[in-house]
């Protein structure tokens, strides 16, 4: 959309540029062709005007000379007939000389030119009555002498005083001309230098245009490349580029017999930030989290993005025996806590490496075995894997299994395992704690763990969690009827705080089965609880409203702060087993459980214990003041027949029953 638009806006900027260039270049034509023609028309006009001026001028000029010769002949002609023919002539040319002054009087006329005109006619004017009296004494056969001596003095300097200003006329139009002729060339010039002009800034725009143009394209297409091989936030190469540097790599390492890996990293609490701390911290750990990789490794190999908090590092001449090295190193480059704002903030990740071509000779295989020893990297807690054919089989095990267990739900391949839960201080049993088992037809028992995972990716852990909320709460009906009026444990997983129906389903189940709420106690692990806190307060807050018992599970394992625990509306805490199996040989676990027994009462909450497998342990309990617990010691978690045994049997449960029947 973005770039599309992008698109537009430098079309139309192309676009205005070559319409401002073709405008200068129509404008440019525009007006020389229009300078031109005016010139033209202009120098047109005043050569007419003066030609025509000239040329009467000149009529006047010869009329005046014809006449001052008629006057030089007149006295000398004897023939009266000749003397006559010669005034017809001289009168003639008068009348030439007026038609000609008149027609020049008519024309447009400069002022200069009009006060010559006016000395001339002033001067003819005056001239005519001595010029008339000597054409009429050479008529009348004056004498010859007087008659050229009238003529010498009066007729023929009047008749120069007008040719001089006829002459002066015919100069002045002469220069007319010529300066006409100057002023069309300077026009020409103009015009010429204006086209340049226009020309040379038409084309200075149009190499302009031109260079935005090829500027513009070629940052475009460098952007393009860019969001198609980087991931814009890091800015690291993405799978894309990721991709074509694994095709690269293989061909090298074919070529020179080498080998080389690929280590595949994915964070381990990310989603936790992000929901807690918000994702600007989130993207901003994302960055921190490229710049101590690209640290860490060599300049030549390289680092990519993957999307979410997946990360994969192209490591040259690497194979399984140097793996360990660069594993720690990576490890250790996230190990230092990352520091925002005052928080210091651990993040842990996993890794998983495979090798070309030891084990891989593709590169969409050696992403996919990094991919799968990952995953058995975040399944140990070991923090790295190398691939191995074991986990592929595993992982493809996986996949059908996560096929099988829609299956598996809905025709009764699951079942209850049951563990009992002592009160510390009658000794007796207080509860049971439901666990999941599924009866598979081929693997036989399958434990919680190698499914529950794969529900969650599968999105089928709604349907489980009813599934395993009906069974037990038909269990503790069937039990309740029987006077053992025990307290009944669910296990919740994650994604199970994700679902906004949640609590209304349990109301459901719990109202069909006519069960007392406070019977049920829901488990949620800590760690499900800190990945999804906005949601998980709003679910937990409606279970707790409903009466039911809610419990943080494995508690000490997560992150949980003191102050969020206080604000979630949960009655108990399980202390996770692995603190309390080893309490006895391990001062530090000891120190856990003591303060979580502590920091629990303080709350107002009760603890319960997992994990106790012996004397010992119990007895420390009891003294600790741990309100009840669960181990192997009392009661392995066992199928319903078990159960009944146990309950008519075991020592913990013996007086329940009648006591409570009594009761
Ligand atoms: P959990 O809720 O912490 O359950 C306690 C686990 O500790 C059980 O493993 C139990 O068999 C084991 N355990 C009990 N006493 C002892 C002991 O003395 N020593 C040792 N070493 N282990 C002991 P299990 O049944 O394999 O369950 C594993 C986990 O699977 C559970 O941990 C729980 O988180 C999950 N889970 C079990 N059932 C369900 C279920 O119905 N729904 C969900 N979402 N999760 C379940
Ligand atoms: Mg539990
Ligand atoms: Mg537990």
């Amino acid at each position: 959309m973005k770039t599309s638009s992008q698109h537009i806006g430098m079309g139309a900027r192309i676009g205005i540029g070559f319409i401002i260039v073709l405008t200068l270049m129509v404008a440019l034509s525009a007006t020389g062709l229009r300078y031109v023609a005016e010139a033209n028309q202009r120098l047109k006009q005043i050569a007419l005007n003066n030609n025509v001026k000239i040329e009467l001028a000149t009529e006047m000029h010869s009329a005046l000379r014809e006449r001052a010769l008629s006057l030089h002949s007149l006295p000398i002609l004897d023939d009266p007939f000749d003397k006559d023919s010669e005034i017809q002539r001289f009168n003639a040319q008068g009348i030439l000389y007026i038609q000609a002054r008149d027609r020049l009087e008519h024309l447009p006329l400069n002022p200069q030119e009009s006060d010559i005109l006016a000395l001339i006619r002033k001067l003819t004017r005056e001239a005519q009555p001595e010029v008339q009296a000597v054409v009429e004494m050479a008529m009348f056969n004056s004498n010859e002498q007087d008659v050229f001596a009238r003529i010498r003095k009066f007729a023929i300097p009047a008749q120069r005083a007008i040719a001089a200003q006829v002459s002066a006329l015919l100069e002045l139009q002469r220069n007319q001309t010529e300066v006409a002729v100057m002023n069309a060339e300077i026009s020409y010039k103009n015009v010429r230098n204006l086209m340049i002009g226009l020309g040379t800034a038409a084309l200075l725009i149009g190499l302009l245009i031109t260079g935005f143009v090829i500027r513009r394209v070629s940052f475009q297409a460098k952007q393009l490349a860019d969001q198609a091989m980087y991931d814009p936030l890091t800015g690291l190469p993405n799978r894309s580029l990721l991709h074509d540097r694994l095709e690269q790599e293989i061909e090298i390492s074919k070529r020179e017999h080498k080998s080389f890996g690929v280590l595949l990293m994915d964070l381990d609490r990310f989603k936790e930030v992000n929901d807690t701390l918000g994702h600007d911290v989130g993207d901003e750990l994302l960055r921190e989290v490229g710049r101590r990789l690209i640290e860490t490794v060599r300049d030549e190999d390289t680092v990519a993005r993957l999307g979410g908090d997946e990360y994969v590092v192209l490591i040259h001449n690497l194979d399984p025996k140097g793996a360990s090295f660069i594993a720690n190193k990576v490890l250790a480059a996230l190990d230092k806590p990352f520091h925002w704002q005052n928080q210091s903030i651990d993040i842990g990740a996993s890794l998983g490496l495979s090798f070309y071509p030891s084990q891989c000779d593709d590169a969409s295989s050696l992403l996919r075995c990094a991919d799968i020893a990952m995953y058995v990297a975040k399944r140990s807690g070991n923090g790295y894997a190398l691939y191995s054919q074991d986990q592929d089989r595993t992982s493809r095990g996986d996949l059908s299994l996560k096929s099988e267990l829609r299956e598996a739900i809905q025709s009764n391949q699951l079942c209850l395992h049951y563990q009992p839960q002592i009160n510390h201080r009658s000794g007796r049993i207080s509860g049971l704690e439901a666990l999941v088992r599924w009866n598979h037809p081929q693997r036989g028992f399958l434990p919680p763990d190698t499914f529950i995972p794969l529900a969650e990716d599968a999105g089928l852990i709604g349907p489980l969690s009813r599934w395993v909320l009906n069974a037990a709460l038909g269990q503790l009906v069937s039990l309740h009827q029987r006077g053992y009026m025990l307290n009944m444990a669910v296990n919740l997983s994650a994604r199970n705080l994700h679902d906004m129906e949640l609590p209304a389903n349990v109301s459901r189940l719990l109202a069909d089965s006519g069960i007392n709420p406070k019977y049920l106690t829901l488990e949620i692990t800590e760690s499900a609880v800190m990945s999804n806190p906005s949601d998980g307060l709003i679910i937990l807050t409606a279970l707790d409203k409903m009466g039911v018992t809610l419990s943080i599970d494995d508690f000490g394992t997560g992150y949980s702060s003191l102050a969020y625990l206080k604000r979630l509306p949960v009655d108990e805490l399980k202390i996770d087993k692995s603190f309390v199996t080893d309490m006895e040989e391990n001062d530090n676990d000891a120190v856990i459980v003591r303060s979580t027994i502590d920091l629990a009462h303080n709350l107002g909450l009760k603890v319960t214990a997992e994990g106790v497998e012996t004397q010992g342990a119990w007895d420390t309990l009891s003294i600790l003041g741990c309100d009840q617990s669960q181990g192997y010691l009392m009661g392995r978690p066992m199928s319903v027949e078990k159960l009944e045994l146990w309950l008519r049997e075991s020592a913990y449960s013996s007086t329940v029953a009648s006591a409570l029947h009594a009761g």
